[in-house]
């Protein structure tokens, strides 16, 4: 049995999904205005390890992953500027030569992260315009709506469960945003749903709406998106802890206001990467790390999953590349030691199958699947070939590749052995398939096997 703990309930909760053998699931994805970080790379990682569980247990899983390329502001506040079109001005490029590059990046940042994207899509905000103008028009009749001379905002007095996610303390929430208020709002914690453009904002994207020139508020994307792909009422919706106060809360409330029935079943939240000082990794403070930044070091990027994956994904983490390190050499213990057994079929150790099964089962604890692989490695009563199926088992869970380490220790071999290689080669490029299989066995007398591979011979001691 599957347990998550729900942000909404605060308790861990028996996972059943709402249409049997689908699990629709929904991961805030990346603004593109810069290059993700570590820390959101630990967003999807709890994606991921949620996805490859649900497969594991049998669900078919429906993902989206959105891409933010409009309407996400400065500040996460209604009078800071869209993210993408100041940097688009700032660097004299188009929004779209931004948003292209850096969701690019994005995917090739989860491609090394070995983040299973079979099937996950990933939509963009700006192709779903229409879609958001449809959500705010029914917001709008149902009248939790109100316009101001920037923008249609939500009327979060109207919605009496606001702020519910996470037991949000409104009151301070209120107060934070009046520092920055739009004195036209009725309430702090209402929401831009639509912006107007502004004269002196010299937007590059910017759409017709039947309240006027200007584009979609960061929030209604999401519940947008979400309705669009994956239904009303969906299973699980995941994002970092930051994205509870606000981002989150919004979007229930303006989802469950437009269709008057539950928005998300089961809310997961992964805690904060902090920098080395102790703050929040963030792009917007400029202390960030990136996947490039361990690849610069000559770090694997799987060594940086490990690590992740030693804690419990609501437990904040310190980065420091030491202890991404470390993880990186046990990493390679692990991989050298499925290496080792490669060529070899042997059974799953039913006893560690079951252990992984239920760690996982309670609320993804990976770093006691962690611990329960080197238990298994160390364990004396189980054949070193087992052991290397018990670990690939894990691995379905872990994702940290560890059968691609099947790199074979480098033989040396006698130079008369490599001639007869050769030769060999030559022999096959005629097509003299009877000499080759002569000289195969020549080869195979001093010890030694060939095998054909797609990059050549491969020489392996017998
Ligand atoms: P963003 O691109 O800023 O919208 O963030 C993408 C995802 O990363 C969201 O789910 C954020 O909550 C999450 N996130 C942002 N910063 C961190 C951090 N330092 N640690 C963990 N998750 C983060
Ligand atoms: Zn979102």
């Amino acid at each position: 049995m599957l347990s998550l703990t729900n942000t909404f309930s605060g308790e861990k909760e028996e996972f059943k999904p709402l249409h049997l053998p689908k699990v629709t699931m929904y991961n805030c994805g990346p603004t593109v205005y810069d290059y993700a970080h570590l820390g959101n790379m630990r967003s999807y990682v709890l994606a991921d390890i949620l996805k490859r569980t649900l497969k594991y247990e049998g669900y078919e899983v429906e993902q989206i992953i959105n891409i933010t390329d409009v309407g996400h502001l400065v500040g996460d506040i209604e009078t800071g500027k869209d993210k993408v079109e100041e940097k688009a001005n700032k660097t004299k490029k188009t929004v779209k030569e931004i948003t292209d590059f850096y969701t690019a990046d994005f995917l090739e940042d989860l491609e090394k992260m070995n983040i299973d994207t079979v099937g996950t899509r990933f939509p963009k905000a700006t192709d779903h315009i229409k879609e958001q103008i449809a959500l705010i028009k029914t917001l709008e009749e149902k009248s939790f709506t109100y316009k101001i001379s920037d923008g249609v905002y939500f009327d979060t007095s109207k919605f009496s469960n606001y702020g519910k996610l996470g037991n949000i303390n409104l009151k301070g929430l209120e107060e934070g945003a009046r520092v920055s208020i739009n004195t036209e709002k009725k309430n702090g914690t209402d929401f831009a749903l639509w912006k107007f453009s502004s004269v002196d904002d010299n937007r590059q994207q910017e759409w017709d709406s039947p309240w006027g020139v200007g584009f979609p508020g960061w929030h209604i994307e999401c519940s947008a998106m979400s309705m669009k792909y994956l239904g009303e009422t969906i299973d699980i919706h995941t994002g970092g802890i930051d994205h509870i106060p606000v981002h989150h809360n919004n979007e229930i409330a303006q989802s469950e206001s437009a269709t008057g029935k539950p928005f998300v079943r089961y809310w997961l939240h992964n805690a904060f990467i902090n920098a080395s000082g102790g703050a929040k990794m963030a792009k917007s403070e400029g202390n960030f790390l990136r996947l490039q930044s361990l690849l610069d070091k000559h770090i694997d990027p799987l060594a940086y999953r490990y690590w992740l994956l030693m804690a419990h994904y609501s437990t904040p983490m310190t980065f420091s590349f030491e202890a991404v390190e470390a993880a990186g050499k046990s990493l390679e213990r692990l991989k050298n030691y499925v290496s080792e057994y490669a060529d070899k079929n042997g059974s799953l150790s039913s006893e560690y199958v079951k252990n992984l099964k239920d760690f996982i089962e309670d609320d993804l604890d990976t770093p006691r699947i962690i611990a329960l692989a080197w238990e298994l490695v160390k364990d004396d009563n189980i054949s070193g070939v087992d052991k290397k199926e018990t670990l690939l088992e894990f691995d379905k869970i872990l994702g940290l590749d560890l059968k691609s380490a099947n790199k074979k220790v480098p033989v040396v071999v006698p130079s008369k052995v490599q001639k007869l290689v050769e030769e060999r080669e030559i022999a096959r490029k005629e097509k003299d398939w009877d000499k080759a299989d002569e000289l195969r066995q020549k080869i195979s007398e001093l010890g030694y096997e060939v095998k054909d591979t797609d990059n050549g011979s491969e020489i392996s001691n017998k």
